[in-house]
């Protein structure tokens, strides 16, 4: 890129490594260029505006990974670490209003609950009964609740996981001869934890690890508290991250066979 002075090239490094640090590229190539590109605006100074700018175009690239504040710290720490004590105080320029970014309207709208509470999920929208139908696992037809598979506590560290491991994931899925992918099928089980790794998604981009980690299943209220019960949530995140596999679990089977035999009560259908 052009007309870039040196002051503003020590910026774009700063950002670069922020980048670098919270796992948003993939290389240093791709931050490189995010960074230029969220760095560049009309004037480069040393100001409250400029950080502003900064901030706003941080968010345009990453609003599904990082919230407001997360971006404005890492803006700040990038001044900090060019102007050191002169750095301009990035300020809160949105007041604390809440943001609605695409990642934390889906929160709103269909977050997982932390199900062992049943006051709280009945008091609370995160818990909210999203519709009627045939629990996934009891079978019964009966109001239902949405179930993260791979619940959304474990969503940073899976995806800090799925990145370290991009480049393995992706020649594990690519054709290869049969003992190298056994090889890396056997070092990525034992990095990510998983229990089964073969609907990893096959290339590691944002939209890809947020399609895999956004899976849901749809289960009854009792159904949803026994899973959450029964298995702390990074065990949900990686072995028990499909119908199937929770159905393996002869603790969830067992209570879902007593489910199925239960009147609904007050998760009746009317
Ligand atoms: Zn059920
Ligand atoms: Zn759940």
């Amino acid at each position: 890129m052009s007309g870039i002075n040196g002051d503003q090239s020590i910026f774009i490094g700063c950002i670069q490594m922020q980048l670098r640090a919270l796992h948003l590229c993939s290389s240093d190539e791709e931050a490189l260029a995010v960074s230029e590109a969220i760095s560049c605006h009309d004037t480069f100074e040393s100001s409250f505006h400029y950080l502003e700018n900064v901030v706003h175009s941080f968010l345009d690239y990453f609003a599904d990974e990082l919230s407001e504040n997360e971006v404005k710290s890492a803006v700040r720490s990038a001044a900090i670490d060019c102007w050191g004590e002169n750095a301009p105080i990035l300020a809160s320029p949105f007041k604390d209003v809440p943001t609605f970014t695409k990642e934390s309207s889906y929160a709103a709208d269909c977050s997982d609950e932390d199900a062992t509470n049943a006051s709280q999920l009945d008091s609370d929208d995160d818990g909210q009964l999203i519709g009627e139908g045939e629990c996934e696992l009891c079978e019964r037809t009966i109001k239902l609740t949405r179930h993260h598979l791979i619940p959304k506590s474990t969503w940073p560290r899976m995806k800090k996981k799925l990145w370290n491991a991009a480049s393995a994931i992706e020649s594990f899925s690519s054709e290869g001869d049969l003992d190298k992918q056994n090889f890396l099928r056997e070092n990525l089980q034992k990095s990510l934890g998983m229990g089964n790794i073969t609907d990893l998604p096959s290339t590691i981009s944002h939209a890809s690890i947020r399609n895999y980690l956004s899976r849901v299943c749809f289960v009854c209220r009792q159904c949803h508290s026994a899973v959450h019960s029964i298995h702390p949530e990074w065990e949900l995140a990686t072995e028990f991250n499909t119908i199937e596999r929770l159905l393996e679990c002869q603790e969830v089977r067992k209570f879902a066979k007593w489910a199925n035999k239960q009147r609904p009560g007050r998760n009746a259908v009317r």
